[in-house]
């Protein structure tokens, strides 16, 4: 199964991005993930993302296009993988079609924007792992410790207040008309974004069997 995971910044689509690889047994293509772990190796590409990244800004779609261009050629992805936070314009979903990848389904994880502020702001990631936690909701089994690593947790810069509602209003404008996109090819499924993790991992399992 070919799947892409839509939704604002923190509406949790890495958390039910786990649960269907596991599900599925496929591989997880996170574009944020895979740019922050080339800034954390301080490739040139990773650098040159840090200034869009720290801002709430997007990368530039020829970069991200080109990182997911080369992931998709991987032995893993022959049967199947999930996209978390690609694609997240219009042109890149179009450099997917014109890549010829046919996508089963697009799940939308929808959340109301004071619900997103309020789950990321309290977002902490591992800095070893880049394992991800919430204050809230999704608390590590010892304060500040990743469970899995046992990495001290940090918050991303781009979850500062003023940044996320930067990158709120460019959801809005550049990645939410991905929406209309994907419902006009039939390829949608909306899930609504539960207060519990659970709640949501639930609708999301029902979601694939659409
Ligand atoms: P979130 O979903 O919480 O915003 P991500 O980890 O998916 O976080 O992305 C973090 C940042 O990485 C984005 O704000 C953006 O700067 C960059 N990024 C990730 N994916 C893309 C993409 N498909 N296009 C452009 N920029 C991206
Ligand atoms: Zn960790």
């Amino acid at each position: 199964m070919k799947l892409i995971l839509l939704g604002a910044p923190g509406a949790g689509k890495g958390t039910q991005a786990e649960v269907i690889s596991e599900h599925l047994s496929i591989p997880t293509i996170s574009t944020g993930n895979i740019i922050r772990a080339a800034l954390k190796a301080q490739t040139e590409m990773g650098i040159k993302a840090k200034e869009f990244i720290d801002k709430g800004l997007l990368v530039p779609d020829d970069v991200v296009i080109g990182i997911v261009k080369e992931r998709l050629k991987e032995d893993d992805c022959k049967n199947g993988f999930i996209l978390d936070g690609f694609p997240r314009t219009v042109p890149q979903a179009q450099a997917l079609d014109e890549m010829g990848v046919e996508i089963d389904k697009v799940i939308d994880i929808q959340v109301p924007d004071e619900k997103i502020v309020q789950r990321l702001s309290g977002r902490r990631v591992c800095g070893g792992c880049g394992a991800s936690y919430h204050l809230l909701y999704k608390k590590p089994e010892k304060d500040g410790v990743c469970n899995l690593c046992g990495a001290q947790l940090v918050q991303r810069v781009d979850d500062k207040e003023e940044t996320i509602l930067e990158r709120l209003k460019i959801y809005h404008e550049q990645t939410e008309p991905l929406v209309e996109f994907y419902k006009a090819k039939n390829k949608l499924t909306v899930v609504e974004g539960q207060e519990e993790v659970a709640d949501t991992t639930a609708l999301t399992l029902k979601a694939l069997e659409d």
